[in-house]
């Protein structure tokens, strides 16, 4: 007999890190949950691997992309109360694979930022919803965390360089927030949080600039979701999948 895995989360942390692989992913799935750690005085930082420079849809040229998508994160960060947001170098929004220089680049993060949880995509492939959660980058991204998590942060003979040549130690994350993956359990109720995931959406002003109801289509995915994991009716959740890694 072996029991189920702890998906309790625990109630206060003192740094969260997110790693996701577009500018933009953090705050579809997960900007009401974020702004609730704000609140509760958690210090979260991000870290996102690509600039998102397939994204978009008006006339932006290609070679602006990377940089209107990097300060249209910061600016969403901005509205829920995220200080620090880092862009990883070398990575095309289309072209992610769980590779050891990904390992390492995340690993590097986890270290630098020492985070007690760490949210990412879920690496599973969900064949209900195949477009959205599970674009290949997403899968890759949350296939790499996980294995920075464990074992790469915690060894410190993972990746040697990052102790002997910048000062890196070890680091062990306590629990792990996967979004996007098949059915998640644990519901944030975001009801209260709701306007500065709305504020944080709409600052990805080349993604969402072109949707009529951004409003109604999240009340349309977060209401149901929430009643689904037992919140009464009127609220909204986002939901996850958690784990404890330590
Ligand atoms: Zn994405």
């Amino acid at each position: 007999m072996t029991s189920p895995p702890p998906t309790q989360p625990a109630a206060h942390v003192e740094r969260a890190l997110c790693v996701l692989a577009h500018p933009d992913d953090v705050d579809f799935g997960s900007a009401g949950t974020v702004a609730t750690w704000t609140a509760a005085g958690t210090e979260v930082t991000y870290c996102i691997v690509t600039d998102g420079d397939a994204g978009g849809f008006d006339e932006t040229p290609r070679d602006q992309m990377p940089i209107l998508r990097e300060a249209e994160q910061r600016a969403a960060a901005a509205a829920l109360g995220v200080k620090q947001v880092e862009f990883l170098d070398g990575y095309r929004d289309g072209t992610v694979t769980p590779s050891l220089e990904l390992r390492r680049d995340i690993t590097a993060a986890i270290r630098r930022h020492r985070p007690d949880r760490v949210l990412t995509s879920a690496p599973l492939r969900r064949w209900d919803r195949l477009a959205g959660p599970s674009h290949p980058d997403h899968l890759a991204v949350g296939e790499a965390t996980t294995c920075a998590i464990y074992p790469d942060s915690r060894n410190r003979f993972a990746f040697p360089e990052l102790e002997r040549d910048l000062g890196l130690d070890a680091w062990t994350v306590r629990e792990v927030w996967y979004l996007g993956g098949p059915n998640p359990d644990v519901p944030v109720d975001i009801t209260d949080t709701f306007e500065l995931k709305l504020a944080a959406l709409r600052a990805h002003v080349s993604q969402v600039a072109h949707m009529e109801d951004l409003e109604g289509m999240l009340r349309e995915r977060f209401g149901p979701l929430a009643r689904t994991l037992g919140l009464p009716e009127g609220r909204l959740a986002e939901a996850f999948s958690v784990f404890r890694t330590a």
